[in-house]
């Protein structure tokens, strides 16, 4: 008789396959042909492509192309729909997605099979993981629709918006952008990726089965093109992407100017770090779900392991044990870690992008059996041996390939996970929660796992720094990415006008002095960089005149190397954003108190350059302080929020610092335009290079030694003053700003939108008139929340 050992040797896994029978059947019922879904209806079959299987390779339905009529027709359908949508009481709404949910739920084998049918992905993930998450999306938004009104007071939905998503993981990126959208009350028009958009469509069935109201959710199915289509439709309010960088840039290019709200959830190459206190099984298991979840081909994959030096060879020894028993094979087989990559174009930049690794040098391995023939299949694969610069380190593979590198110390391990111009996620290894807290925020990621990896939930906002992209998906921050602030009455941003200019005197000589003045003594004023009030680069000036044509003062003429030293001081103050709320505060009630003192000085300054009259001058002076207060008090008080996931541990969501901000002023008010913005820039952490009024910049430079004696740690606030809007170019275009606001002129925001794709910075650029006076307008938390971006840290806890 075979002993136990003997039994444990020879037992191979048996085939556990997954019916694709209901599959086959919803396919058949429509003969396998698609049209696009609009208003509630299946539109006929127009110009189609295939859908392949990548596990067969194998055709297994035909979808529209859509064209410019087909996302026309799409858009009129979600506007129609959108005023009786919007006006259902929140309460109907919550019905709604939760009826939404249910049927997810009702029909989740369909969709499992489904999903793993188009994509190749396995039928484990699929059934445990993608379509779970999709139904709590519906739940937990449910509950958003719900609250809307009390949670979101004076805020409202956006409209039609345009959602495009990729082909990774197909139906959980259309409930993270369908859900939040309806919950808030908005109307979409959905594309799903070429290579995947049968569970879109089986969701469209769906959703119009559970009683969505026509036009509501409609999907058009396409290539590139069509999501451009949706893209530049000009009856578009909001656009919310996810894919690759290069399309982000694209969309954010193609958007610049429009109006439109946009979010961006795109790559990434996200740190997997292992300090030497780790438990090494534990991370074997973490890396699997890290990086060949999903064959890899996830956007938040720990692509990049970085290992303690010390721990590194024992690590890499389990790795390669535990690659060598993942089980590769027919995605429906329940039983499979792995299915297929999505399609040849895929697979063959994987192939490509390996081959470069070894032809840098790199060492590569992969397990000794081989891959199934028929579809689209790549093995597990790790390169060691990697140089931190070379292609396989920088670039996403978006496969399930691993690139491993070793490092000696914590600082050493944040400057190697920090060395990419994304910033998605990041995963934390070690038993020592003091390090791991420590790490955690010297991270730029949007998302911290701590022993831990690929945790999402409704619950907790999804979303990157840097060149992974703005906004959040999921959670309390997710909703305000699909709400805008209500506003009553014509809105000078939809007419597209544009507030009038200063009037501009047509003499700009010199104005001879009276006879009875004495000469006023000169005071001409500099730049104010890192602290110090500098020389400009070059020797130009502007002369500031009143509107009546009276001169009175001279600016200089700031330029790009004014502009390279002042983002040079805001980067070496970047120790502002670790600084104690309480302290910023502190800071500025005493830039308030200084300017007080100096009330009736910068009244005058105010009313000679722009006549607005005394009174109106002081009154601008004291909503100015009051202002500074507002932000003082704000300063200890922008807390983020622990958020309910469903593990054993909390996800804390952080309220974060951008960094480097770029702050462009209007002119309306010289002096409460300005601290309206370096307010809420300074409480939550960011330093900040100011352009202040382009016509009424001497209250902001009579603000600088009011800032020298405030005890303003030099660096924190730089102005420089010149032409707005070719500064504004220079500082959108600056790889080293990480966030600018400009309020201006609608060209000016087209600029600066156009101009920030270069880094993919983040944006608030805005033409509305804005009266700084009006508190509702003026201040608060959207300020503080455009200052800011927020990571979330999950936490597992428990023995
Ligand atoms: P894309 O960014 O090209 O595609 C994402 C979605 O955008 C798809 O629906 C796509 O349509 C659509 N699209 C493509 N071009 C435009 C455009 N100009 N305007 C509007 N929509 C457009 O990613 P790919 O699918 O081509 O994958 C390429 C690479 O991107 C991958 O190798 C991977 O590195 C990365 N990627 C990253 C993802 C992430 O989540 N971070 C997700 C997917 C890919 P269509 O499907 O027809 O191309």
């Amino acid at each position: 008789m075979a002993t136990v050992a003997e039994i444990f040797k020879t037992m191979e896994y048996g085939p556990a396959p997954e019916s694709d029978k209901e599959a086959l059947g919803w396919l058949g019922k429509h003969e396998r042909v698609f049209g696009h879904f609009i208003d509630g209806a299946w539109t006929d079959p127009g110009r189609t492509f295939d859908v392949i299987n990548p596990s067969t390779s194998k055709t297994i339905a035909r979808v529209t192309d859509g064209t410019k009529a087909d996302v026309d027709a799409a858009v009129s359908a979600a506007r129609r729909a959108l005023p009786a949508w919007k006006g259902l009481t929140p309460h109907a709404r919550a019905r709604h997605l939760y009826a939404l949910a249910r049927a997810v739920q009702k029909h989740s084998r369909l969709l499992a099979v489904l999903e793993s049918m188009d994509n190749g992905k396995s039928i484990r993930e699929t059934r445990d993981i993608d379509i779970p998450l999709v139904a709590r999306h519906f739940y937990h938004h449910a509950g958003w629709a719900q609250l809307l009104g009390s949670e979101f007071e004076g805020y409202e939905a956006i409209g039609v918006v345009g959602q495009i998503i990729p082909w990774n993981f197909p139906l959980l990126m259309l409930a993270w952008k369908i859900a939040p959208a309806l919950a808030a009350g908005n109307t979409v028009v959905l594309k799903p990726a070429e290579f995947t958009p049968l569970t879109a469509l089986a969701f469209a069935e769906i959703a119009d089965a559970a009683g969505i109201p026509a036009g509501v959710v409609n999907i058009v199915t396409g290539h590139g093109e069509t999501g451009a289509a949706i893209v530049e439709h000009p009856d578009v309010d909001k656009i919310a992407f996810t894919g690759s960088t290069e399309v982000g840039k694209i969309i954010r290019r193609s958007t610049a100017g429009s109006g439109k709200k946009l979010s961006l959830e795109l790559g990434g190459k996200s740190p997997f770090i292992v300090y030497d206190d780790a438990d090494l099984d534990s991370v074997v298991e973490g890396v699997v779900d890290a990086i060949w979840f999903n064959q890899g081909q996830v956007c938040c994959a720990g692509s990049r392991l970085l290992v303690q030096e010390g721990v590194a060879d024992r690590l890499l020894a389990k790795l390669r044990a535990r690659m060598e028993k993942l089980r590769l094979g027919s995605p429906l087989d329940k039983a499979v870690d792995m299915g297929a990559i999505v399609a040849p174009v895929q697979l063959e930049r994987i192939r490509t992008l390996v081959q470069q690794g070894v032809d840098e040098g790199a060492t590569m391995w992969q397990p000794s059996w081989a891959c199934p023939t028929d579809g689209y299949f790549y093995p597990p694969t790790l390169f060691t041996g990697v140089q931190p610069s070379s292609t396989i380190a920088q670039v996403e593979i978006f496969g399930p390939v691993l690139v491993s590198m070793t490092f000696r110390t914590p600082d050493e391990s944040v400057a190697l996970a920090n060395n990419t111009p994304y910033g998605l996620a990041a995963s934390v290894w070690t038993e020592s929660i003091n390090l791991a807290l420590d790490i955690a925020p010297k991270i730029k990621a949007g998302v911290v796992w701590v022993n831990s990896t690929n945790l999402f939930d409704a619950a907790a906002g999804f979303g990157g720094y840097r060149e992974s992209g703005f906004g959040r998906e999921g959670g309390r921050e997710g909703m305000w990415e699909y709400v805008k602030r209500q506003v009553s009455g014509p809105r000078s941003q939809v007419s597209g006008k544009t507030p009038p200019s200063p009037q501009r005197p047509e003499t700009r000589d010199l104005r001879p002095l009276s006879s009875d003045e004495m000469p006023e003594l000169d005071r001409t004023p500099k730049l104010f960089i890192g602290g110090k009030q500098a020389r400009p680069d070059q020797g130009y000036t502007r002369r500031i005149y009143s509107p009546s044509g009276e001169m009175v003062g001279e600016v200089p003429e700031g330029n790009r190397k004014d502009i390279r030293n002042a983002v040079e001081a805001a980067h070496a103050a970047k120790g502002w954003g670790r600084s104690t709320g309480h302290n910023r505060g502190q800071i500025l009630y005493y830039i308030a108190e200084n300017l007080a003192a100096r009330g009736a000085e910068f009244a005058a300054r105010i009313d000679a350059m722009t006549a607005c009259g005394k009174r109106r001058a002081k009154q601008e002076v004291e909503a100015s302080i009051s202002r500074l207060f507002t932000y003082a008090a704000w300063a200890d008080k922008y807390d983020g929020a622990v958020h309910s996931v469903p593990i054993r541990g909390v996800s804390i969501a952080m309220n974060e610092p951008i960094g480097v901000m770029a702050l462009v002023c209007d002119d309306a008010f010289p002096i409460l335009g300005l601290v309206s913005l370096i307010g809420p820039a300074m409480a939550t952490g960011n330093t900040t290079i100011v352009v202040p009024s382009h016509s009424y910049p001497l209250a902001a430079t009579d603000f600088y030694s009011v800032l020298e004696t405030s005890d303003v740690p030099d660096g924190v606030v730089n102005i420089v003053t010149g032409d707005k809007d070719a500064l504004a170019k220079v500082l959108a275009e600056h790889d080293d700003v990480e966030a600018i606001w400009y309020f201006g002129e609608r060209e000016g925001v087209k600029q600066v939108e156009l101009a920030s794709a270069s880094n993919m910075k983040r944006t608030w650029a805005t033409w509305h008139e804005r009266d700084w006076l009006d508190r509702a307008m003026g201040e608060g938390r959207d300020f503080l929340r455009a200052a800011t971006q927020v990571k979330n840290v999950w936490v597992p806890y428990g023995e």
